[in-house]
C-alpha cells in the first residue's frame, strides 16, 4: 500500500469542481483509494463521499492507495492536487455572463414602477400574457406507496437502469439543441447515479431488511443533508442535484413516471419558487407561455432553457408572486424583468400589441434568415455566429450565419485530467471545418488560465487571476501545448476555410511570437499560409491598434473582456452586473480606435463579444464602421433583420454623437430617440 499526505491549497477547499476532477482522475486506477481528513474517511472514487469530507483550504489529507497501479496513482494524484485540480468557475467563455444577459433583455428602458407591478431580472426576452400556474413538485410519500410494496435489489437496479437511460437521452437531447450547460447538468446527474458510495449504502440498508424504496429515499436524503450542511453554495446545488436524481429513481420505482407534475391542459405562465432541471424538461412546452421564478439568476438552467425555447422568463422575482391567485392573469415582460398583476384592459391591450410585434419580428427574421445583412442604403455587414461545438456550427448555418466568427476551443480542454492530443483535436476541428465548407471559421486558440486553470497544467497561484497568465500568455509559456493545438488547426484547415485568432493579446511581441510559431509549423506541415488575427480585449491593444494592424490580418473585438478591463469591473461580479455596459463611451472610444487602426492598414475589424447582438449597439457599431458582427447563434437572424432596416449614412453621425456622451445610459437614450426604438 502507498500513502500520500498532502495539503489542499484550493481557496474554497475540495468543493464540487476540484472534487469532481479528483474523482474522475482516481476512477481510472484499479487500486482501492481511500482519503482521510482527520477522522473522516472517504472512498476517493465517490464524488458524494469526497464532498462529505468537508476538506477546506489548508486541510491535510491522507491518501491510502492499495493495488496494482498504486505507484502511478500516487504520483498522478499528487501532481493533480498540486496543480489545483482545475479549480475555478465553469469557463466564463461558454457561460452567459451577467453582462451577456443585456443583449436583448435589459437593454430596453425600464418601465416606471406601478402598484400592480413586481420586479425581477429579465432572463429571456419577449412578452407572455396568461394565467398563473403555481408549480409545486409532488413529493412521493413513502407512507402512501410503500405499504405492501417491498421492492428488492433487482427492481431498484431496474429503476436505476431506466433512470440512466432517461438521463442519457436528456443529455443527448440537450447537446442536439446546443444546450451545453443543460447537457452538463444531466451528465452530472448520471455521475451521481453511478456513485459507488450511494449504491453501497442502499445495498447495506436493504441487506438489513429495509425495503428498497425507503432505503433509496433515505440514503439520498442523508447524503443530500450532509452535502447541504457543508454550508457552501456550490455544494448546496449538488445537494439539489442529488435530490433531483433521487426523485427520478423513486418515481420510476413506484411507476409514477408519467402521472405526476403535469401542467393543466391549457397554456399557463409557470410560477415557482425554483425549478429543477428535471422539472423544466418534463413540462409540455406547448403549454408553457413563460416562466416566473423566485430563485435563480439569469444564468440558471431555467433561464438558459427559456432563451433556447424562445419563451419569456424572469428570475429573482419578489416572492410575493407566490401569493398571486392561481389562474389570475399576469403580464410577464422578459425584456425588462417586470411582472404586471391585475392588469387593466388598457394594460392588457398594450401588452398584447407589444407581444404580437415581438412575435412577428422574430417570425420575419427567421423566415428571412438567409437574406444577406445589407442596409437599406446598400452597405453589407458580415453576420457570423459564435460557436463552441459542431452542433453550434450546424445551427449557425441553419440560422443564416455567414460563417463562424469565434470558435471557442476551451470545451475540448476542460473537465479532463490530461491535455487533448493533436489527433483528438484534429478530429473535432475537421468536421466543423467541413460543415461550414467555404464559409470562414475563426478558430480561437486556447483561452484559459488564471480564473480557469487546467488540472494538467502547472500554474502559480495568482492574486488577480484576470490579470494573470491568461489566454495567449499561458500558451506562449507552454509552447508544446500551443504547438499541438496549432498543428491540429493547421491540419484541419485543409478541410475548410479556417482562420486563427489569438486571445488576450496586449502587446505586439505576443502576436509576433505566436505568428512565428505558426509560420514554422506551416512550413513543417507544408500547408499554405493561414490568416491570423487577434482579439482586442485589452485596452493596450485597442490603443495600439494602428501599430498592430500593420502586422496582423484582422481584429475581433472581445467586448466582454474589453468592457471588464476598461471599466475595471469583474465581468462575473453580480453586484456590478447592471453597470457592466459595453455601450459605455469609454469602451466605444476604444472600439472606434480599433476600427480606425484596422482600416488605416486595409484590415478588417469585427466584434465577437455579446455587445454585437445588443439592438442598441448594432447601429452604433455599424456607424463606427465595423465590418463583421459575430453573435450568439439564436441572435443571428434578428441582428441581420435589424441591419436590413438601417441606413448607414445616418448612423455615422449617431456613432460620433455616442462617442461624445457621458454615460452608457445616455448612449442608450440617444439611440432610442434617434431611431425611435
Ligand atoms: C470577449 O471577451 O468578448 C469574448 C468574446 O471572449 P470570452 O467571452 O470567451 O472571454
Ligand atoms: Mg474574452
Amino acid at each position: 500500500m502507498k500513502q500520500l499526505e498532502i495539503t489542499i491549497h484550493n481557496e474554497t477547499g475540495l468543493h464540487a469542481r476540484p472534487a469532481k476532477t479528483l474523482v474522475n482522475l482516481v476512477k481510472k486506477f484499479k487500486s482501492d483509494i481511500v482519503i482521510w481528513n482527520g477522522e473522516k474517511k472517504a472512498n476517493a472514487k465517490s464524488l458524494i463521499s469526497v464532498l462529505t469530507l468537508g476538506a477546506s483550504k489548508g486541510s491535510q489529507l491522507k491518501f491510502e492507495v492499495n493495488g496494482e497501479d498504486e505507484e502511478t496513482a500516487v504520483v498522478e494524484i499528487e501532481a493533480a492536487i498540486l496543480s489545483g485540480l482545475g479549480e475555478g468557475e465553469a469557463v466564463h467563455s461558454s457561460q452567459t455572463t451577467p453582462s451577456a444577459q443585456k443583449t436583448e433583455s435589459t437593454s430596453t428602458e425600464q418601465k416606471p414602477q406601478k402598484e400592480n407591478m413586481l420586479r425581477g431580472v429579465g432572463a429571456a426576452p419577449g412578452i407572455a400574457i396568461g394565467p398563473v400556474f403555481h408549480f409545486k413538485r409532488q413529493e412521493i410519500s413513502l407512507d402512501e406507496v410503500s405499504s405492501g410494496l417491498v421492492l428488492d435489489w433487482e427492481r431498484l437496479q431496474d429503476a436505476l437502469a431506466r433512470a440512466r437511460e432517461q438521463l442519457e437521452n436528456l443529455n443527448q437531447q440537450m447537446i442536439e439543441k446546443g444546450l451545453q450547460a443543460e447537457a452538463a447538468i444531466f451528465d452530472a446527474h448520471l455521475g451521481l447515479l453511478d456513485d459507488p458510495e450511494l449504491t453501497d449504502a442502499v445495498q447495506t440498508r436493504i441487506q438489513k431488511g429495509q425495503d428498497a424504496l425507503k432505503a433509496w429515499k433515505e440514503t439520498i436524503e442523508d447524503n443530500a443533508m450532509v452535502v447541504a450542511t457543508l454550508n457552501d453554495p456550490i455544494l448546496s446545488a449538488r445537494a439539489d442535484d442529488l435530490r433531483d436524481v433521487g426523485r427520478r429513481v423513486l418515481k420510476l420505482m413506484v411507476g409514477a413516471d408519467d402521472k405526476m407534475d403535469v401542467l393543466p391542459d391549457k397554456p399557463v405562465i409557470v410560477v415557482a419558487d425554483e425549478l429543477s432541471p428535471s422539472d423544466t424538461v418534463s413540462f409540455n412546452k406547448e403549454l408553457v407561455l413563460g416562466f416566473c421564478i423566485v430563485n435563480g439568476g439569469p444564468t440558471s438552467h431555467t433561464a438558459i432553457l427559456a432563451r433556447a425555447l424562445g419563451l419569456p422568463a424572469i428570475v429573482s422575482v419578489n416572492e410575493s408572486v407566490l401569493k398571486l391567485e392561481n389562474d389570475s392573469y399576469i403580464i410577464v415582460d422578459g425584456s425588462d424583468g417586470s411582472l404586471t398583476f391585475n392588469p387593466s384592459p388598457e394594460e392588457l391591450q398594450a401588452a398584447e400589441q407589444q407581444r404580437n410585434q415581438w412575435i412577428e419580428k422574430r417570425r420575419v427574421a427567421l423566415e428571412q434568415a438567409n437574406v444577406p445583412a445589407i442596409t437599406a442604403d446598400g452597405h453589407e455587414v458580415e453576420v457570423v455566429g459564435n460557436a463552441g461545438s459542431l452542433t453550434d456550427a450546424e445551427k449557425a448555418l441553419k440560422m443564416g450565419a455567414a460563417g463562424i466568427g469565434l470558435l471557442r476551443t476551451e470545451f475540448l480542454f476542460l473537465e479532463r485530467t490530461t491535455a487533448p492530443t493533436e489527433s483528438e483535436q484534429f478530429d473535432v476541428y475537421r468536421p466543423i471545418a467541413e460543415t461550414m465548407g467555404k464559409l470562414p471559421v475563426i478558430v480561437r486558440t486556447l483561452d484559459v488560465g488564471g480564473d480557469k486553470p487546467l488540472p494538467y497544467i502547472e500554474m502559480m497561484r495568482e492574486e488577480n487571476p484576470f490579470l494573470g497568465e491568461r489566454g495567449i500568455r499561458l500558451c506562449l509559456n507552454r509552447p508544446e501545448l500551443f504547438r499541438q493545438q496549432l498543428r491540429a488547426i493547421l491540419r484541419a484547415s485543409a478541410h475548410g476555410n479556417l482562420l486563427i485568432m489569438f486571445p488576450m493579446v496586449g502587446d505586439i511581441e505576443e502576436y509576433r511570437q505566436a505568428r512565428k510559431m505558426l509560420d514554422e509549423l506551416q512550413t513543417e506541415l507544408n500547408i499554405p499560409r493561414v490568416s491570423a488575427g487577434i482579439m482586442i480585449e485589452v485596452p493596450s491593444a485597442a490603443l495600439m491598434a494602428d501599430v498592430l494592424a500593420k502586422e496582423v490580418d484582422f481584429f475581433s473585438i472581445g467586448t466582454n473582456d474589453l468592457t471588464q478591463y476598461t471599466l475595471a469591473m469583474d465581468r462575473m461580479h453580480p453586484a456590478l452586473a447592471s453597470k457592466q455596459d459595453g455601450l459605455h463611451p469609454a469602451v466605444l472610444r476604444l472600439i472606434a480606435k480599433t476600427i480606425e487602426g484596422a482600416h488605416k492598414h486595409g484590415k478588417w475589424a469585427g466584434i465577437c463579444g455579446e455587445l454585437g447582438s445588443d439592438p442598441y449597439a448594432v447601429p452604433i457599431l455599424i456607424g463606427l464602421g465595423i465590418d463583421e458582427l459575430s453573435v450568439n447563434v439564436p441572435s443571428v437572424p434578428l441582428v441581420k433583420a435589424q441591419i436590413r432596416g438601417l441606413n448607414v449614412s445616418e448612423l455615422r453621425n449617431l456613432a460620433q454623437q455616442a462617442l461624445e456622451c457621458s454615460t452608457a445610459l445616455e448612449v442608450r437614450e440617444l439611440v432610442k430617440k434617434t431611431l425611435s426604438m
